[in-house]
């Protein structure tokens, strides 16, 4: 009935804004609950993460800024009227996006939205408020104290959204919610969205909501269409290993990677990047400001693996994810259900792949038949896999070079050497200097790090991962250099125009003298004690 956006009864600026925003049928969510939302109908809506439960109660709440005659109030970016609407949300992120969303989707219709949460500046807010906005985006704590303070004043509020409401629960903002709807006018309508429905949203929904009209589209059929599920049994000490063997041979363009624990997190986010992965960590101590800087890095690929607990990640709408690995098992269905649900997003394919323990087996299959979907078991690939990869990868750029014509400034030089050898000795030899013969089990035990033997000292090197330098450049080099094995150079930290290099406490001077002012990668590169203290 409902295939396009056309077909409900909504404005043409919302429609162009729809069009404009590139989307160009409703999602089943959207099909389902708009037509109920617009009547002004209590809505109890339940769909997956990522399909589109925004705009499902979004165009209807912005419908109403539109309509005189459900809302003869207006104005209010210049009028200095109160809000009409009002959004719960879980976290401060998902607070800015669902009001992005909104933005963009009223842009035409001119409705002012203003998130508010914890951890921003509390005037800034009020000044906001006071200028006048037409809906309020919050989280729960934070409305509260804008309520108390007064300067959230709720006399003109229609509609109430509570998003995410089962991580709202999870979080214990259950009797912030109520306070806060104890606080809106009876005259309104009151829709609730979720991924899931446990039994106590369904409770405070009955004394809350007035004949809500359910829709739901079914997640097991949504989960298994364009996801890939796969599981992979490793021992908790190996996980590590098992994960940067799956990033080397999957080569996934952005990663979600999901830990129980903010310890997990740190822990996994903090190995990744000693290995010269670039991760970024995302859980809930970190400061506002550094959340934001996370997200916008993820977004503009400067980071492309993102670790993250559950609570971080809820309802961000991270575009893009090709990959999503759960570090650890979820807690329950409704959690894997959640997780995966960041990628294959707006119709694209995606992969989610779990790690289990073998004690976690079960946990796994019970996971799997609850949600309704297939978990694959696959094998960890093995060093032939990842040298494979590397090969695959370094074909890919020799390619991509001749296909730039990149490569003619050096037509002379190979002239001159295919004078003296065959081309296929030369083109061997090239890609060996580029793949080096370090034994990939070397290099992986190496990555994983002695995790600071007391006997070693931190050397500092003025190159990193902007001079496109790999961590087994500098293993190599170093044990070329100073003719020292591979194996007794220990922990490296890669950082954009630095690194840090643990070698053995006898060696030290060694590798300096022999380092220091060499090439690496054609870069002089200089190489010291470094200052401080190590950890
Ligand atoms: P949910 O709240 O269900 O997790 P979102 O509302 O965050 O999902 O939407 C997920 C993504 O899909 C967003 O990037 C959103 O802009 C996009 N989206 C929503 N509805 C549509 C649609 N009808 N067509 C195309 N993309 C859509
Ligand atoms: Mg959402």
């Amino acid at each position: 009935m409902y295939t396009n956006f056309h077909d409900f009864d909504i404005s043409d600026k919302v429609l162009v804004c729809l069009s404009e925003m590139g989307f160009e049928a409703p999602t089943p969510i959207q099909k389902a609950a708009i037509p109920q939302a617009l009547k002004g109908k209590d809505i109890i809506g339940q769909a997956q993460t990522g399909t589109g439960k925004t705009a499902a109660f979004g165009i209807p709440l912005l419908e109403q800024r539109l309509s005189p005659e459900q809302r003869p109030l207006g104005q209010a970016k210049t009028g200095g009227k109160y809000p009409y609407a009002l959004v719960l949300t879980p976290t401060r992120e998902l607070a800015v996006q669902v009001c992005e969303e909104l933005g963009k989707m009223g842009a035409r219709a001119g409705v002012a939205c203003l998130p508010v949460y914890g951890g921003q500046s509390i005037e800034l807010q009020i000044k906001s408020l006071k200028r006048g906005v037409d809906i309020v985006v919050g989280t729960p704590g934070r409305l509260l104290d804008h309520i108390r303070r007064k300067t959230l004043v709720l006399k003109e509020i229609r509609s109430i959204v509570l998003d995410e409401a089962d991580e709202m629960l999870n979080m214990g903002f259950i009797e912030d919610i109520k306070k806060i709807l104890g606080e809106i006018p009876e005259e309104r309508q009151t829709m609730l969205f979720s991924a899931t429905m446990p039994a106590e949203i369904l409770a405070m929904a009955k004394n809350y909501m007035k004949k809500p009209a359910h829709v739901s589209v079914d997640a097991g059929q949504m989960v298994v269409a364009k996801i890939k599920q796969v599981f992979y049994e490793v021992r908790e000490e190996d996980k590590i290993k098992a994960l940067t063997r799956l990033l080397d041979v999957e080569g996934p363009a952005l990663t979600l990677v999901f830990c129980h624990t903010k310890k997990e997190v740190d822990d996994a986010a903090g190995k990744l990047q000693q290995m010269g992965y670039p991760a970024g960590a995302l859980h809930g101590d970190f400061t506002q400001s550094h959340r934001d800087e996370m997200m916008r890095k993820f977004k503009n690929g400067e980071i492309d693996i993102l670790v993250a607990t559950d609570v971080a990640a809820r309802g961000l709408d991270i575009p893009d994810v090709s990959h999503v690995i759960n570090f650890s098992i979820p807690q329950d269905p409704e959690g894997y259900i959640h997780r995966i649900g960041r990628t294959g997003r707006a119709g694209k394919p995606g992969m989610a792949i779990t790690l289990v323990t073998p004690r976690q087996y079960r946990q796994l299959r019970l996971i799997e038949q609850s949600a309704k979907t297939l978990i694959r078991k696959e094998k960890l690939p093995g060093k032939e896999e990842v040298k494979k990869a590397r090969e695959d990868d370094l074909a890919a750029g020799i390619e991509e070079t001749i296909g730039g014509g990149k490569q003619a400034a050096f037509h002379a030089l190979a002239d001159r050497l295919f004078e003296k050898y065959p081309p296929r000795d030369v083109a061997a030899a090239a890609m060996h200097m580029v793949l080096g013969d370090v034994n990939i089990e070397d290099i992986e035990e190496i990555k994983r790090g002695y995790d600071g033997k007391k006997d070693y000292i931190r050397l500092f090197m003025t190159i990193g991962r902007k001079d496109r330098i790999r961590v087994e450049d500098i293993v190599r080099s170093i044990a070329a250099e100073a003719n020292i094995p591979a194996r007794r150079i220990g922990n490296i930290a890669l950082y954009d125009t630095f690194s840090f290099v643990e070698v053995p406490g006898d060696l030290a001077d060694r590798v300096i003298g022999a380092v220091n002012d060499s090439i690496i990668k054609g870069r002089k590169v200089k190489i010291g004690h470094a200052k401080g203290k190590k950890k």
